[in-house]
This record gives structure tokens, sequence and C-alpha cells, in this order.
């Protein structure tokens, strides 16, 4: 795979050092067990896959490449460039301005750019809507375009799917940068409808059966459907595919359910006419940090660190399954530990950081799992690390 060019300051001695050592290790990605670093009183279980992916590096050596080719110029971010404050921080230390806040308020109206300006497209892409403003304004958007090309892989497919008469069913959070990209990108070929979990697709499977009014799906659906989707016509062939971070797993469940659900109506012999098989489409960066994480929880560990963007689908998702098992705390930086017996940390349940205690165990070895987002920089982890060995040091 393609190595990318960021800067030093996101990379670690320790973290990205091991990582290397996997890979050349194990380049075929056989064995998803986590590395151990022992420090003797303390123990780390570091995932076999986890942090930077190829779209994150895609789009931070782009947007890097920008600030270094524009000097002087207005340098401005459709949204956040991913979901890492250190990364966002960093960008817009060097300038560099955000139009959209996470939830897609504008905080800068695109009238105000002129074509001198320079516009870079985020990692999780942008809606077509706003790409016909930046080529009408001419802006510099498609030379800094750091879209994922595995999100564009989702568009594409749906596109395809769209043209040969199926509909799309988008597992995602209609909220989020990605989703609302491909909900764009996905209705300009095919009839599009959001779920955000397997709950929601059970909605739609007893639309399919009959058993949900048209009335009553617009009533459940609204403004998570293209214009002009007709639940009795429009879900007779559908695909299903992701907001690329969402869990791999449960993407898989909904798209198992529907095609159950299709089996029932239209029995099995035809069931390639009415929903496509669109697991070639599911990201290999969440597959595999996903998998990692499955294999951390077949480890002994006394808590669990997960260190990213509060905003970051998939590190919830990380600290979800890291949850079943595991005393887990979601950290965006080491200066979330505050001593050794305080850390702040995300209740990504109810959206607020709160304050524990004693969450570092006075015992020895302690073994302690640390894992990162996608976005997150090798260096905030190592960061928290070194944190915890000196907390660990002075407390314990
Ligand atoms: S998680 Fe996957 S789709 Fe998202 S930016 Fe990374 S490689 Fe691209």
């Amino acid at each position: 795979m393609r190595t990318f060019q960021i800067p030093k300051y996101y990379k670690s001695n320790i973290i990205t050092g091991l990582k290397k050592k996997r890979i050349e290790e194990d380049p075929r990605k056989k064995d998803y067990s986590p590395s151990v670093l022992d420090y003797g009183n303390i123990q780390f279980l570091i995932p076999r896959h986890f942090g930077f992916c190829y779209g994150v590096e895609n789009a931070i050596e782009i947007s890097y490449k920008a600030i270094e080719e524009n000097p002087g110029k207005r340098i401005f971010l459709l949204s956040e460039m991913i979901h890492n404050p250190e990364v966002n921080n960093d960008l817009i230390g060097r300038g560099v301005r955000f139009i959209n806040d996470t939830a897609g308020n504008q905080l800068i109206t695109l009238d105000e750019l002129t074509p001198e300006d320079v516009v870079i497209i985020p990692a999780f892409g942008t809606t077509i809507e706003t790409l016909k403003i930046l080529e009408e304004k001419k802006l510099t958007a498609l030379k800094y375009d750091t879209t994922c090309p595995f999100v564009e892989k989702v568009w594409n497919r749906a596109g395809t799917l769209g043209k040969t008469g199926f509909s799309i069913i988008i597992h995602g959070k209609y909220r989020h940068e990605e989703t609302r990209a491909t909900f764009s990108h996905s209705k300009q070929d095919a009839p599009t409808v959001i779920v955000r979990d397997l709950e929601e697709a059970k909605l739609i499977g007893e639309t399919i059966l009959g058993n949900i009014s048209k009335e009553k799906f617009f009533e459940l659906f609204k403004n998570k459907h293209s214009a002009g989707f007709d639940p009795e016509r429009d879900l007779y062939k559908i695909g299903v595919v992701n907001q690329t971070t969402m869990l791999a797993s449960e993407t898989q469940n909904i798209a198992d359910y529907l095609k159950s659900v299709m089996i029932k109506k239209y029995g099995e012999s035809n069931i390639k006419e009415h929903i496509a098989d669109t697991r070639d489409t599911l990201c290999y960066a969440t597959h595999d940090n996903q998998k990692a994480t499955l294999a951390l929880l077949e480890e002994e560990a006394d808590i669990a660190l997960v260190v990213g963007g509060y905003n970051s689908s998939n590190t919830s998702h990380i600290v979800e399954l890291c949850e079943t098992r595991f005393k887990t705390f979601f950290i965006s930086s080491e200066k979330n530990l505050i001593s050794g017996k305080e850390i702040r940390h995300y209740d990504y349940n109810n959206h607020l950081e709160i304050s524990t205690n004693d969450f570092l165990p006075q015992k020895k070895p302690v073994r302690i799992i640390l894992t990162s987002g996608a976005s997150c920089p090798d260096s905030v982890v190592e960061a928290v690390l070194n944190r915890i060995l000196f907390l660990y040091e002075i407390s314990v």
C-alpha cells in the first residue's frame, strides 16, 4: 500500500515503530493478536491494527501540501478534515478555517469565498450540491480533494446499482458528513433511504412485508429519504452500503436481515433480483480495526483506554466493543489523565465529558489495553502511554 508524507510530529517512535514491525513480520495480516509492551509493572496491550488509515493519511498529505503550495492565501476546509482535535487544531494554527462544523452548521458562507481562495474537501467527501457551488465559483477544491477513495467506492457502487434499478439503503448517522455526502451522491441515480441501525432496518423490513403503511414510513423516515421515494415501488430491489466507519458487523447484520426479508417475500431462487451483495464496499481499515479490537477482547486486561476525537464515529465503535468486556475510558489525549487517581473521559451516550476517580488499578502488574480511532495520530497514543507510565510511578 502507498506511503504518505505526513508531519513527523504525528508519528511516534514506540507506536509507529511497533506497527512497522508487525507489518514486516506479518504483511498478509494473518495474525490479529495484540502486541504486548511490557514495562514490568505495567503491560500495554496494543492491537494489531489501529490509528491512521489510508484515507486519513491521504487527507493529511494533501492538506499540508495545500498549505505549503499557497503561502499568503486564505485556505478553507469544507468541514473538519477528520474527527481529531489535534490534527484540526494544528491546521487552524496554520491559518486554515472551517466552513462547516461537524453538525453541518455553516460557520462561513460560501458567498464569502473568491477564486483566489483555496478550498479543501475533507476525507468524508462532500455533497453534489456543494460541489456545484464550488465549480460555479471557480474555487480550487478539485485540486485539493481529500475524499477517501474508499468513500468514493461506496458512491460508485451506489450509482451502479441505481442505474440497474436498485434502491440504496445507507447504514449511517444521518448528520455525519460522510453519510450526508453519500446520500447526496447516491440519490442522483437511486432512490435512497438512511437507516441508523438494525432497529431502523427492521422498520424497512416491515415496510417491505406490508406491515408498515406508506404514511407511517414517511413519518418514520422523515428527512431520511430521497425526494419522490415511494416505499411501495422503491423497496423491490435494494442494496445496502454504509458510512464506512460504522460497525462492519452491524452493516452485515442489516444486509443479512434484509436478505431474509426478501427471501420471505420473493423466495430464495430470485434473491439476487431483490438484494445486491455489497460486502465489497466495506472499508478495509474499519474492518481491520474492528477485527483487531475483537482480538483484544480475548485477552485479560484491567482497563481499556481508547484515544480519539469525541465526534469520531469509528472511535466510538471501538469504545463500544471494548466496553463489552473491560472498564473502558474514551479520552482525546494525555491531557485527560489528570492524576494517578483522576481521569476525564467521554460518556458518548450522554455526550459529555465526565471524571472518574481511582481509574488506575493499584496492582502489579497492571494490564492496560491502549488503542485509538482511525483519525488519531500515533504521537498522541504515545503521549498517553508515557503519561500512564509517569502517573503509575508516582501513585502506585
Ligand atoms: S476509515 Fe476507511 S473510508 Fe474512512 S477515511 Fe479511513 S480508509 Fe477511508
